[in-house]
């Protein structure tokens, strides 16, 4: 059996193709695409169909046809230059929504229950290929959501075989949870695009809607749900639903339980768990939901949920990897000059010597660097160049590294004395 390479072709919104004609064109276009590797995206066409009709095309991952169990997200294929007769090519088409994630509209009160937004959406682009995890985390989330989507639309008796669509995602707070939720769901409605007319995301923080619904004995948590299943009651959708934070419910009902906090809230809890239960009979609906703390989880959750995942802080590898996509950018935009050609990263440091000192010194970061949460991670190169470059260009390679190095040590310290105030 050959393994798949999956592409995503992302089209001009205000055009209307013919993609079957298209399809045959993108097929022809890989062929011109020399060499063809995976996880790159090309925006330049040779063909003049695609130049009107297309805006990029996205040579994603390759499925191997017999999984290695143990497979992990850094192997080498990435880095294969691909014969395409030995691949089977699938071609998914979409456009994205432009209106962005934002508070529920038909909300006739000021108080804001949920986002929401259509998927394909121009706000969640790109987060799938920005987030990085030595792990497979995203791989099985795909796989495990696609399954039951399968099984839903063959009408899988649940009594006989339990799946409930329950994703719960755990771990410290900064380590990618919500912003794999958003992108788990981005990447199910672009690969999922022939079996469902439309995608629609709602996100729920469990937080705010109890601070906000405290005292109103839980009537507007369920006219909140009301409206979700209206959603999922019109027409051909997948319905995806992000509840963040859920460890606040829990706490929530300890709190009143223990006599500290009034019990209007277990109210609210209770009527969001069992709008949570009637809503999963639908079988167009996806529930993605996320806590910070991984013992105070209500077995609310974790007995309902098919797949629980500890989402750890990126080890060095993944750290390598963000830091080179943040350098690789401010090379990019010149923020970051005078760079030579045999300064550039390696795209992993394994397996192999380094390269060049570039790649050695950003490994050698990279380790110190773990411990701190991707969000921080996110942000280091910005400190690295406000506190320690100081200047509109960073002159080569080796003044950002120096640099960066000490944005991690500030960054730490920084942690430390906030650990030692707690
Ligand atoms: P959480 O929900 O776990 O608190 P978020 O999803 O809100 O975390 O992530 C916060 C920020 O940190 C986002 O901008 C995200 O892109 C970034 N981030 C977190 N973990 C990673 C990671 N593993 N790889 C890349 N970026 C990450």
């Amino acid at each position: 059996m050959k393994n798949t390479l999956h592409v995503e072709v992302l089209l001009k919104t205000e055009t209307s193709a013919n993609i079957a004609n298209l399809e045959v064109a993108v097929l022809l276009e890989l062929r011109n695409i020399k060499p063809i590797i995976p996880e790159t995206i090309h925006n330049t066409f040779s063909s003049a169909e695609l130049t009107h009709f297309v805006k990029q095309i996205q040579v994603c991952e390759i499925e191997n046809a017999l999984d290695d169990e143990n497979q992990s997200f850094f192997n080498e294929t990435e880095n294969q230059i691909l014969d395409l007769d030995t691949y089977t090519i699938k071609v998914y088409f979409f456009k994205l929504d432009d209106s962005g994630l934002a508070d529920d509209a038909t909300s006739e009160d000021n108080t804001c229950k949920m986002r929401r937004c259509i998927l394909p959406n121009v706000d969640f682009c790109g987060i799938w290929d920005s987030l990085i995890f030595q792990e497979p985390v995203k791989e099985i989330l795909m796989h495990y959501a696609l399954t039951g989507m399968n099984f839903a639309r063959h009408n899988v008796d649940t009594n006989i075989i339990s799946y409930n669509r329950l994703i719960l995602l755990h771990g410290p707070p900064g380590t990618g949870k919500t912003s794999i939720c958003k992108a788990l769901a981005q990447k199910l409605s672009i690969r999922l695009s022939k079996h469902y007319k439309f995608f629609e995301f709602i996100e729920i923080n469990s937080h705010n809607l109890l601070s906000k619904y405290f005292s109103e004995s839980g009537t507007l948590v369920m006219s909140m749900f009301q409206k979700i299943r209206e959603v999922l009651e019109y027409g051909d959708s997948l319905v995806f639903i992000l509840i963040d934070e859920v460890e606040s419910l829990t706490r929530a009902r300890e709190s009143v339980l223990s006599g500290t906090e009034p019990s209007d809230s277990i109210r609210v809890v209770n009527a969001v768990l069992t709008q949570l239960d009637n809503l999963r009979k639908y079988s167009n609906v996806i529930f993605l939901t996320t806590s910070n703390v991984t013992e105070a989880i209500d077995t609310a959750f974790t007995d309902r949920a098919d797949i629980k995942m500890l989402i750890n802080p990126p080890q060095e590898l993944a750290i390598y990897t963000i830091f080179k996509a943040a350098i690789d950018e401010l090379i990019r935009v010149e923020l970051i000059v005078n760079v030579n050609e045999s300064d550039k990263f390696d795209r992993l440091p394994v397996g192999k010597e380094f390269t060049n000192s570039a790649t050695q010194q950003l490994f050698e970061i990279s380790k110190e660097s773990v411990g701190l949460s991707g969000r921080v991670l996110k942000k280091l190169t910005f400190i690295a160049h406000s506190i320690y470059i100081r200047a509109p260009q960073c002159n080569g390679i080796d003044e950002f590294l120096s640099a960066l190095l000490k944005a991690v040590r500030y960054q730490k310290r920084q942690d430390d004395s906030i650990n030692k105030v707690k």
